[in-house]
């Protein structure tokens, strides 16, 4: 059951000088429940490949697909909607809004899903609380340290009970304990709810704890032994 893949995935930026791929001919297949670190120095491509797998960017070659879906065939609208269905996000820096409360950023890709407040209110409630924020509802971001905000946006990137979260450096802006804690949460999420993960990080000691570890290298995808990484 493949959640996230990837076929002869090619990247170049239009503007900047070179005009040399980021890289080209990638391949990668997530299956549904999968744990997979992405390593690669910094410049090697790493964002780039995630917003390519998230629909936030569009590939110069190859094909995405997403819950069995050719993301190149979808309107920009379906596109939105599987993303918001299908995916979670999950930044180094938080994103969430600042004007609104923990309980109202994590409501919110419920509400855009199409459901209503009281359904949206009890989702992002237990949500938070799993994340042990249950006495944070209230709070906004400025509000909250730094690794409540990173706790609040994992419940936000979980709330639509996604295939897959997407996690560009989730953890990098945290001090190691913290860094620690909201990586044990995503991987407990994995285990109760089979929610597939793709975590770029240039931590190896949280990458060895994945399934798979891959290394973004030159413009080459290699598939390196967890133990080893
Ligand atoms: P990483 O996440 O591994 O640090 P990135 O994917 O951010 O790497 O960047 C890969 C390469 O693509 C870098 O050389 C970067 O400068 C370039 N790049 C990234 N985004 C853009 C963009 N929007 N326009 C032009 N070049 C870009
Ligand atoms: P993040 O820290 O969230 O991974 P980056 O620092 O890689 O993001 O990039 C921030 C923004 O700048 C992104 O929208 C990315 O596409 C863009 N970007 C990155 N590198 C370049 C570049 N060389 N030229 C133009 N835009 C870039």
């Amino acid at each position: 059951d493949e959640v996230v893949g990837a076929v002869g995935l090619g990247k170049t930026y239009a503007e900047g000088g070179m005009r040399t791929p980021v890289f080209d001919g990638l391949d990668l297949s997530v299956l549904a429940g999968e744990t997979v670190a992405i390593l690669g120095a910094s410049g090697a491509g790493k964002s780039t490949l995630l917003h390519l797998l998230g629909g936030l960017d569009t590939p110069t070659a190859g094909e995405v697909f997403v819950a069995g879906q050719r993301m190149g065939s979808l309107s920009d609208a379906e596109r939105g909607r599987l993303r918001n269905r299908a995916l979670g996000f999950v930044y180094q820096f938080h994103h969430l809004l600042p004007e609104f409360t923990a309980l109202e950023n994590v409501m919110l890709p419920v509400l855009l899903s199409g459901a209503g407040v009281p359904d949206a209110s009890r989702r992002a409630r237990s949500l938070l609380e799993s994340v042990g924020l249950g006495h944070r509802l209230e709070h906004k971001p400025g509000e909250l340290s730094g690794g409540e905000r990173q706790r609040a946006a994992v419940a936000r990137a979980l709330v639509n009970r996604p295939a897959c979260v997407l996690g560009d450096e989730p953890t990098g802006n945290l001090d190691e304990k913290t860094a620690a804690t909201v990586f044990e949460l995503m991987l407990e999420l994995n285990r109760a709810e089979r929610t597939s993960l793709v975590l770029v990080t240039h931590d190896r000691r949280l990458a060895r704890r994945l399934d798979r570890v891959l290394e973004l290298h030159e413009g080459k995808l290699r598939e390196i032994a967890p133990a080893t990484a």
